[in-house]
């Protein structure tokens, strides 16, 4: 089997690469780079099945090769980038999921769109089941990332229906692991990186606020089951597991051993206030769930860091810890 992972260079798609790789696949990684990081593939780069193309897939992909299944996963992800990056947020999931869909069905391939949480906004139902069509500012500073992937599901739909390109979607819940960037801004780098590097640990609102995270090894394996099933409707993938943003401070401090204090800054607008998701289809359908407990994960992440920090890799300022 042949693979074009787009965003293969990010925190996810590089370890997707690793697992269709072990899984004996061929891989081609199409990423420009934005978010991504060469980093997160050196280690495949003598490997023969795998290959790199720089490319932004918002604009014409022209690719020789035969590929049996599309990955559509580049897009910058987190809520900093959406205030950094929001055009370029809009244009890849126009304008990418548009060119990616049409290469497969150009090439025959199957195709599965990364999505998201965020589709449901600060959502109004809890947990989330795929059937809620969620509460989103369409002019807010997150309603770029989540009305580019609405727009993408749409798509997505559009030429599974005319087209009849076998598609996936999935809704990826807060995903979090080694490789992630540690300045992308996100609560797990940041928090992670100021316990390590002893600074106050910055936690938006009273804290309150809920998210549930998954392991990206636990994430990868339902992507994979998801696009070898014939599921053509959106897919919940996360952890059904719900911390407070305080609780999941609290816990990072602890496993860390820091003697970082923990700061409260104002809530960014349109802050979903609870994120958990509904794990019926995945369950049912799939046969799917999260193993990797939160602790064990989240040591591991934060080895990762620390490897990271040793290595002189932080950035002097954490991406979005001032917002
Ligand atoms: N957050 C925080 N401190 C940080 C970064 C984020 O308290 O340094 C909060 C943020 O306001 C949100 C939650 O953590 O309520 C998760 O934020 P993240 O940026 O990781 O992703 P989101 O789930 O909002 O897309």
């Amino acid at each position: 089997m042949r693979a074009l992972v787009t965003g293969g260079g990010g925190f996810i798609g590089s370890h997707l690469c690793d697992f269709l790789l072990a899984k004996g696949w061929t891989v081609v990684c199409m990423d420009n780079f934005i978010t991504g990081s060469e980093r997160n593939i050196a280690h495949l780069s003598s490997n023969p099945s795998f290959q790199l193309i720089r490319h932004d897939v918002s604009t014409f992909i022209d690719l020789e090769s035969s590929v049996d299944c599309i990955f559509h996963f580049a897009s910058p992800a987190s809520p900093a980038d959406f205030q950094r990056l929001p055009i370029q947020i809009l244009k890849v999931g126009a304008l990418g999921t548009h060119n990616t869909l049409g290469l497969a069905k150009a090439k025959k391939a199957k195709y599965l769109l990364a999505s998201t949480s965020e589709v449901y906004g600060d959502p109004e139902v809890h947990p989330q089941p795929e059937s809620y069509w969620g509460r989103v500012n369409p002019i807010g500073i997150r309603g770029v990332y989540d009305e580019a992937k609405r727009f993408a599901e749409a798509m997505t739909m559009a030429y599974h229906r005319i087209h009849a390109v076998e598609t996936r979607i999935v809704r990826i819940f807060n995903t979090y692991g080694p490789r992630m960037r540690p300045d992308d801004g996100r609560i797990i780098p940041n928090l992670a990186t100021q316990a390590l590097t002893g600074q106050p640990m910055t936690v938006y609102g009273d804290g309150s606020q809920t998210r549930s995270f998954c392991h990206v090894s636990d994430l990868v394996e339902g992507i994979y089951r998801l696009m070898e099933s014939n599921q053509n409707q959106p897919v919940n993938l996360g952890n059904p597991k719900e911390i407070t943003v305080l609780e999941l401070a609290q816990k990072i401090k602890d496993i860390s051993g820091s003697k970082s204090k923990i700061v409260f800054h104002p809530l960014p607008a349109d802050d979903p206030k609870r994120r958990c998701p509904d794990l019926t289809r995945a369950r049912t359908l799939l046969h799917w769930e999260p193993r990797v407990p939160v602790e064990e994960g989240l040591r591991e992440t934060l080895d990762y860091f620390r490897k990271v920090a040793q290595a002189g890799n932080v950035s002097s300022g954490l991406a979005g810890a001032s917002r």
